[in-house]
This record gives structure tokens, sequence and C-alpha cells, in this order.
């Protein structure tokens, strides 16, 4: 069984099926990774995995638990985070205060889970955000206030932000949007050694050279319908793709395939 299951999810609001039957699995240890034109449905689809608008019909299971009835925080202390296109960063914290709320708001559940089963790692909320810190390489700006930070620096905090609860599954949001391609390189970079440090992602982005590169599986959307589903060899090639979503004027061989390790 999949770590994150959806069956027949759709998602309608009013006469639109922004998310029309869609089935999507993403397998531990992997980045998933969801593509498609402007309004397909994709941050739609992770709204509705994550609980932030109502399923109309399907499921969603996730670590082997059927969240119908699971509130978006019941959803995070279950391991399941998310990023938001607008990053959502408490401003008035500095950076550390910012991964310290976001992992003392789950430090209850692990305080239960410790008692039960003890950690040898991230048992402790201080040890988890250093963890995101290093991890996102925001060592520099620990005490720096949100709006202090350049656009791709407040990217990692958000990045960093997710993580410091230490969860099973992270589901980003357009993380490479506005970064330049330095920036999305070294943020594909940090998306695999996350993975590597055991801890699955979802994304969605319109970086097609970071997508094709990052991610293991990817699943493409249009008008609310998965159209196509493999790895990004077999996705960069697929003709329903190319019409859809790239545009009928961009070959093949256009498009961006990484010869990046993927560290597995
Ligand atoms: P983009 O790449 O531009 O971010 P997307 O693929 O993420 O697009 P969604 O934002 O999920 O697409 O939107 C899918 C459809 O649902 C669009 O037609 C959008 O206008 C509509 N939609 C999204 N959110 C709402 C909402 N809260 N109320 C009504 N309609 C919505």
């Amino acid at each position: 069984m999949a770590l994150l299951e959806a069956r027949g999810l759709t998602v309608s609001y009013g006469g639109i099926r922004a998310n029309d039957g869609i089935d999507l699995d993403c397998e531990a240890g992997r980045v998933v990774g969801l593509i498609g034109p402007n309004g397909a449905g994709k941050t739609t689809f992770i709204d509705a995995i994550t609980g932030f608008t109502p399923v109309a019909a399907g499921s969603v299971t996730f670590d082997g638990r059927d969240l119908a009835s699971a509130s978006p925080s019941a959803r995070a202390r279950l391991g399941l985070t998310r990023t938001f296109q607008s990053l959502e960063l408490f401003e008035d914290l500095s950076v550390r205060d910012n991964l310290l709320a976001a992992a003392e708001r789950s430090s209850w559940w692990s305080f239960v889970g410790d008692v039960v089963r003890p950690r040898r790692r991230h048992g402790d909320v201080a040890d988890r955000v250093d963890w995101a810190l290093d991890t996102a390489d925001l060592h520099d700006v620990v005490d720096t206030m949100p709006d202090q930070l350049s656009h791709g620096q407040r990217k990692l905090v958000a990045m960093a932000r997710a993580l410091a609860a230490r969860p099973k599954l992270v589901l980003l949001d357009e993380p490479a949007a506005g970064l330049d391609t330095r920036e999305s390189q070294a943020f594909g970079a940090l998306m695999r050694a996350v993975v590597v440090d055991g801890i699955s992602l979802f994304v969605i982005d319109h970086d097609m050279g970071l997508m094709l590169s990052v991610c293991d599986d990817l699943y493409v959307l249009d008008f609310g319908k998965i159209i196509a589903h493999g790895t990004p060899e077999v996705i960069r090639d697929d003709p329903a793709v190319i019409d859809a979503y790239l545009g009928e004027s961009t070959a093949p061989e256009q498009l961006p395939i990484h010869t990046q390790e993927h560290g597995q």
C-alpha cells in the first residue's frame, strides 16, 4: 500500500469540477510530481488532501488511515504537512520561531508517541528545528525576520517549516515559483536530500526543468482529470501531454531531462 492513496477524488466549486475522479499514489521514499496547465486543479488537489477544501466524492488514505473525517491539524499530526503558494510565513516571528511554532504544534502527539515507542532521532522539538534549519541551510538567518529575507530564502523557510514537524510526507505547492535557474536547481537538490533523509515529497510546479529532473514519478492533470502517469522520460514523450500542457510546438527533445543522481 502506498503512503498516500487518492481514489476517485472529486472536488466541485459550484459548476466547476476542479478535481474529477483522481487516482494517485505517493509511494514512500519518492518524489511524486503533479503537472498541468493553469487552472487544471493542482492546488485544489493539495487542498483536498490536506483537508483545506471539502471532497465531493472519493477517498484519501494516508499511512493506512482513511482521512475522511480528519481536520487539517489532525492530518498534520499524522505526518502530512504542506506549503502554500503564498508561503504563509508568520511575519512577526524570526525564522527559528517560525519553525518552532510549526514543530511545537505536533509536540504533544510526539510526546505520547515517544512514551509508547522512544525515538532515537528528532524526538525533541529543538532538535527537529535544528535539523530542518540545517537541511535547508538556513543557520545564517535563524534570527532574521521574514521581511528581511530574499524571495528564495523565504521559499526555503516555508519548506523548512513544513519539515520541522518531521512529517512523513510534505506537499509542496509551487516551491520554485519566482526562483532563478540556480535557485531552482538548489531547491531540487534540497528535495532529493530530504527524501534520502526519510521524508517523502509530493510537488506541483510549472518549472519543467525541476519537475523532470527531481521527480521519480509524474502525474499530468488537465481539466481536473489525470491524463498521463509515468516516469519523467515517459511523460516527456507522451503526445497527450505535449498537446495538453507543453504546447504542440514543443518538441520532446526541447524538454530537459537532467541526469541527476536520485540518491536511491
Ligand atoms: P495554477 O497552476 O494556476 O495554480 P491549478 O492547477 O493549481 O492552477 P486550481 O487553483 O486548483 O488550479 O484551480 C482549479 C479550478 O478551480 C480553476 O477553475 C479555479 O478557478 C477553480 N477554483 C480554485 N479554487 C476555487 C475556490 N476556492 N472557489 C471557486 N473556484 C475555485
